[in-house]
């Protein structure tokens, strides 16, 4: 079974943290012991034995900045002031990218378009677990990076298939922590987008810009990384979060949702001072049943981890210790009912068929 992994913050953690993602996870938290960085993000849940082990053949892998009025910490260091030193962040995330393939191609390599998403395919199905080399679909989190719509060309260029235009608020969007609709230079973008190729992450934006973006764009779209708000009706920032109409509107437009997997995207109430263990693997069958419920169909939705992106080890299901554990989802899925073809479908089927649609011939 293929799995895909529709969000990780790789080149961020590599930056802000120094986190080697060749080597394994366990070795990593072994290093990391002494250090302060496991509070800042937790136990590392990555790490390319953990990705083979687990069969997890594609990931997005973000480009992601912070604008500097959401600095956390002086460790916060991947922050931007405006447009041009956002650009130069972003530049550097594409970068790091590029080196790790070139450097360990046996590892690692960028997947942009359909014939290298069928080689992986079929590379992972037969090769020996120590021949395999992950993935990566590159998707910028926040579109600050892009100084103006005319720019986008280059990215695309570079590498970059999946933009989502905010995070917090950028100037083409609200977003989270700061909700509001597209802005006029946001609507440029989308056209932009359309023109280039470019997939549209409607993650991260509000509820109004999300279902605008559902209307205007004229390309794929899928939601990279959430979880539905119905389930989690108590969230502080419930904008962060899919409403059933904008899950209809997704399926509409033949998209797939990614399911986050951090415990407060999972059970409603959920606090960081709380145990891990009292969110379970049942909770994430839960989070996929309510979307595949509602559309009368199990095709619209997959995995979108976000593992390492502000959290670790210890705000994960019990049961998730690596991202290696991600196929033991589907355990929790037959005993829902769910048949073989179903399962492998939310585990990266899903994933695979619409990137087959969505990604440039060649
Ligand atoms: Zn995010």
């Amino acid at each position: 079974m293929i799995i895909v992994d529709g969000h990780e913050d790789m080149a961020w953690n590599a930056l802000t943290f120094d986190r080697d993602y060749k080597r394994s996870a366990l070795e990593t938290r072994a290093i990391e012991k002494t250090t302060s960085i496991p509070a800042w993000n937790g136990d590392t849940m990555l790490g390319w034995p953990e990705w083979v082990q687990g069969g997890v053949a594609v990931v997005f892998t973000t480009l992601f900045s912070t604008p500097l009025r959401w600095k956390k910490d002086p460790w916060d260091v991947r922050c931007y002031a405006d447009a041009s030193e956002a650009y130069s962040l972003y530049r550097s995330d594409l970068a790091y990218y590029h080196r790790l393939v070139e450097e360990h191609a046996e590892k690692f390599h960028l997947i942009l378009d359909k014939l290298e998403l069928g080689i992986t395919e079929s590379a992972w199905r037969k090769a020996e677990d120590e021949e395999r080399s992950v993935g990566m679909v590159l998707l910028m989190e926040g579109a600050d990076g892009v100084r103006s719509p005319g720019e986008l060309q280059e990215w695309f260029d570079g590498g970059v298939r999946i933009l989502g235009p905010a995070r917090a608020a950028t100037r083409y969007a609200g977003g989270t922590g700061e909700p509001g609709p597209l802005t006029d230079l946001g609507r440029e973008l989308l056209n932009a987008m359309a023109d280039v190729g470019m997939i549209l992450d409607i993650a991260h934006l509000a509820d109004d810009g999300a279902v605008e973006a559902l209307d205007l764009f004229q390309g794929s779209i899928l939601v990279s990384h959430t979880s539905p708000l119905a389930l989690v009706p108590s969230a502080d920032k419930p904008e962060r979060h899919i409403t059933d109409n904008v899950i209809r509107l997704t399926a509409d437009r033949e998209g797939v949702i990614g399911l986050l997997l951090g415990n407060r995207f999972l059970k409603d109430g959920w606090k960081p001072s709380q145990d891990r263990n009292d969110v379970t693997l049942a909770e994430v069958a839960t989070g996929i049943d309510y979307i595949c419920q509602m559309l009368g169909d199990a095709t619209h939705v997959g995995i979108g981890s976000d593992f390492d992106g502000g959290f670790g080890l210890d705000k994960v299901p019990q049961g998730l210790d690596s991202v290696s554990d991600l196929r033991l989802i589907g355990e929790s899925l037959d005993a829902r009912g769910y048949n073989q073809e179903a399962i492998e479908g939310f585990l990266g089927g899903n994933w695979l068929r619409f990137l087959q649609r969505a990604l440039p011939e060649n």
